[in-house]
């Protein structure tokens, strides 16, 4: 697409897709294709050279000691809790207001999901509701720092230290955001990042990473993810086949340096909506996003409150504007799920947000014009 393809503010009629991966590679191919050719003329496929590379550089980009490439942000969270030895019994505290995988993890080994409310403002795990969650088998607290926005650290701080409880972040929508001066990434016992193609962060294919500070963790997740060998065709325990490609570390590697000027380009367009939708006067149908003080939010989503979210979707996309629902059936009350004996009504806030919740589209070259037709048809459907 060419910039002529939106000649004038709000005035275009080209379609507004919720993501842009091609303007973002449009970015990056120049710098990121000799990298990749030079991984396919070394062979060295799965780990190797370039995702040893990757990873001591998004490490020092976190701030965090330790940082392991593996398959997928699922596996990332699989290991995780593999390395603290969750299994059957063990209960771990989470929300259900997320993508599936949070919860899959549990329990494929055999643990227990707790599941506990989310607050109004912000989508995130509410504190009050994870301590009273929090039981005699409460192994972990897996926080979601969801669209972006980091969980109330200290609050679950001071309840996984008074439980004897681990935390594990599930920081696949938050790679460079913080609060209160800790990054996400370095709060937890470790921490799940994804690097599917749409995250902030994106790769060419799966990819995710563990983080953690604890050297024994961190040896413990490199076993762990290659079938528990440390040593060639000796195994120490069962682990999985979950490493990084070197195609996708070389790819990471470009991209992390765009990473910053990235999360402030998706921090300005928040920003930009912020002020759109209030001078639009849309506040009493439409809430914008609340951020912290101390936040520092990365917007992998721009999520509003909406009223008649399902019709103001179809207005919407009936004027080529995508937009999409970050999570329409809560976890709680999916199929898979249901021996755990959860009803509709258990978690009200997290149902509440299941009805409510649009995210808008936002990525780093969205331009000012797109933005404006996007508010400019919110605005249409409620007039
Ligand atoms: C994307 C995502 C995952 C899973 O990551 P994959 O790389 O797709 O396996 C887990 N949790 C959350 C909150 C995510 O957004």
């Amino acid at each position: 697409m060419s910039g002529a393809a939106f000649p004038a503010a709000g005035g275009g009629t080209e379609p507004v897709p919720s993501v842009d991966l091609a303007a973002e590679w449009r970015e990056i191919a120049a710098e990121a294709e000799p990298r990749v050719l030079e991984v396919l003329r070394s062979q060295q496929f799965v780990l190797g050279p370039a995702v040893a590379s990757f990873e001591q550089a998004v490490a020092g980009r976190i701030g965090v000691a330790h940082a392991m490439g593996v398959a997928s942000g699922s596996d990332a969270l699989l290991l995780s809790l593999m390395a603290l030895d969750v299994g059957p019994g063990d209960e771990v505290v989470t929300s259900a207001f997320t993508f599936f995988a949070t919860a899959s993890a549990i329990t494929r080994l055999g643990a227990t999901p707790v599941f506990a409310d989310v607050r109004r403002d912000d989508f995130l795990l509410d504190p009050e509701a994870v301590r009273a969650a929090v039981g005699p088998r409460t192994r972990v607290l897996l926080p979601v720092h969801l669209y972006g926005q980091c969980a109330d650290f200290p609050a679950l701080d001071a309840i996984a230290r008074s439980a004897g409880a681990a935390i594990v972040e599930d920081a696949a929508q938050a790679i460079g955001a913080a609060r209160d001066g800790r990054a996400a990434g370095t709060v937890g016992d470790l921490a799940a990042f994804s690097f599917y193609p749409t995250k902030n962060l994106g790769a060419a294919g799966d990819a995710g990473l563990v983080t953690t500070g604890d050297d024994r963790l961190a040896a413990r997740v490199r076993r762990l993810r290659v079938h528990g060998s440390e040593k060639r065709y000796e195994h120490l325990e069962v682990g999985i086949n979950s490493r990084m490609d070197g195609i996708q570390g070389a790819l990471l590697e470009v991209k992390l340096r765009r990473l910053d000027a990235w999360t402030r380009a998706r921090a300005a367009r928040a920003a930009r909506y912020d002020g759109l939708i209030a001078s639009a006067g849309l506040d009493g149908h439409v809430a914008t996003p609340v951020v912290h003080p101390g936040s520092l939010h990365v917007f992998h989503q721009y999520v509003v409150r909406a009223e008649r979210r399902d019709d103001l979707r179809a207005h919407l996309a009936a004027r080529g504007i995508s937009s999409e629902v970050y999570y329409p059936i809560p976890l709680h009350l999916q199929e898979c799920f249901a021996d755990l004996g959860w009803r509709r009504g258990d978690l009200p806030e997290t149902e509440r947000a299941a009805a409510e919740s649009l995210a808008l589209p936002i990525y780093p070259q969205l331009s000012d014009a797109q933005q404006d037709r996007v508010v400019e048809a919110i605005a249409a459907f409620y007039r």
